[in-house]
């Protein structure tokens, strides 16, 4: 027996260092406004062991029979990392370490392979206070004016996960948070209406994440902007979806679902994350309000939308996206284009369209709104008075370009001059400026 154990010991030391090294060949940082993530990319598992040290406060990650493989670039510091550097040890361990400003909470995990990344391990640092700020939740206050509209805009992707990339190189994440931030600015600019951008540079949030920081915002209306991608480069149009408590409403809504719905693998969220709120929520009736509300809003942003880019689809279609299953806010999620298609992907990554798209989208909202207002705010008080901001006039169903010039007291053509109309045709959610005086 002993003569056994001891050939058994003497094979396993032989054993041993013939085992491939685990290498590490890729090394991202990314820091967001509530966590910073680090991610190592493993030819294969490794075992970790992770820990803080202060005076200088670091953290200390020791990935076993490892080394950093040739070439490897660290990222340089961002967020609370001041700097990243590693050391091969005597031992065959690789040590990564993270040089921090202050103290942070501190956790990793391994991520198996999926089609973008191969082995990952995950290190996130919190920010300083738990894990992350929580987003203050605002009291609506009613000061008589009647509150903001608040729009959550939500770009796809982000950090780690670089959405679909186009055939140019373009990536999703990139052009969707500049659509993002155009929509935000015009939001800003419109007269009760306020935007929450949420992801505001290039980092990861997970859908859930995505969900919650919406809710803590109180938001009216939730829309999340990605770019579509297919093997076929011809697929081209954009599309605007909404949430199915069941199946998708096609063949292609399935798959564009499934592709958006791997985001939290393919971002590196713990694969363990449970499916919480969801059963007990679907059957929900605030549920059932927000989805016909958003139905009619996604309809307005197709007719909008259909003006300045080729629409894929005519009505808005239905799929069980992950990221719209907010109990009680209206939410879509609009496929601006394909940029798989080599033209779409041009106009994705054109400023001025990028603009006409966030016009457009703008127009499908304030169009909804001013028709069905929500009571307790700004736009509903304005529209009570029958009147818009002053100077300005959103125009509603049923309204004639005539009737509007009799109830603000100008002539028909001071205010089709003043708006360089050509005929009296106009279209709900349009914005027409009043002239000041009455012009004859
Ligand atoms: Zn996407």
């Amino acid at each position: 027996m002993r003569v056994y154990a001891l050939l058994i010991a003497a094979l396993c030391a032989l054993v041993a260092p013939l085992a491939p090294a685990a290498e590490v060949d890729g090394v991202r940082l990314w820091a967001g406004p509530e966590g910073t993530r680090v991610v190592l990319d493993l030819s294969r598992p490794a075992e970790h062991r992770l820990f803080t040290l202060a005076d200088p406060h670091r953290v200390v990650i020791d990935i076993s029979g490892s080394s950093l493989a040739s070439g490897t670039r660290l990222p340089s510091g961002d967020g609370p990392v001041s700097g990243v550097r590693s050391a091969r040890q005597g031992d065959g361990t690789l040590r990564v370490v993270l040089d921090l400003a202050d103290r942070v909470q501190a956790s990793s995990f391994l991520l198996p392979p999926n089609e973008t990344y191969g082995h990952r391990l995950v290190i996130d640092l919190g920010n300083g206070n738990g894990n992350g700020s929580e987003p203050v939740r605002r009291a609506r206050a009613d000061d008589g004016r009647g509150r903001d509209l608040v729009i959550a805009i939500d770009a796809g992707h982000g950090g780690e996960d670089p959405g679909a990339i186009g055939r140019g190189g373009t990536r999703e994440k990139d052009v969707v948070l500049a659509i993002a931030r155009e929509l935000a600015k015009l939001v800003e600019d419109e007269p009760g209406m306020r935007p929450v951008l949420i992801r505001d540079g290039d980092y990861f949030i997970p859908l859930r994440g995505r969900i919650e920081r919406a809710r803590a915002a109180q938001a009216d209306l939730f829309l999340s902007i990605h770019a579509d991608a297919y093997f076929n480069q011809n697929a081209r149009g954009a599309t605007v979806y909404m949430l199915s408590q069941g199946g998708a409403s096609d063949e292609v809504a399935r798959r564009v679902a499934e592709r958006e719905n791997a985001a939290d693998l393919v971002g590196g969220v713990r694969l363990s994350d449970k499916d919480d709120m969801l059963a007990s929520v679907l059957l929900d009736l605030s549920q059932t309000a927000a989805l016909s509300v958003g139905a009619s809003v996604g309809q307005q942003l197709i007719n909008e939308m259909g003006r300045v880019t080729r629409m894929r689809r005519d009505s808005v279609q239905r799929a069980p996206f992950v990221v719209l299953k907010s109990p009680d806010i209206p939410s879509l999620l609009v496929e601006t284009a394909y940029i798989s298609n080599p033209e779409e992907e041009r106009g994705l990554s054109d400023r001025a369209h990028q603009r006409r798209l966030a016009r457009a989208m703008l127009n499908g909202v304030r169009g909804y709104f001013h028709e069905n207002p929500p009571s307790d705010t700004y736009i509903a008080r304005m529209r009570e008075r029958g009147l818009s901001e002053p100077g300005r006039y959103v125009v509603s169903r049923g309204d004639t370009l005539s009737g509007i010039a009799n109830r603000h007291n100008v002539s028909l053509g001071a205010l089709r001059n003043e708006n360089n109309l050509a005929d009296d045709r106009i279209r709900v959610g349009q914005v027409l400026t009043i002239p000041t005086s009455s012009g004859g």
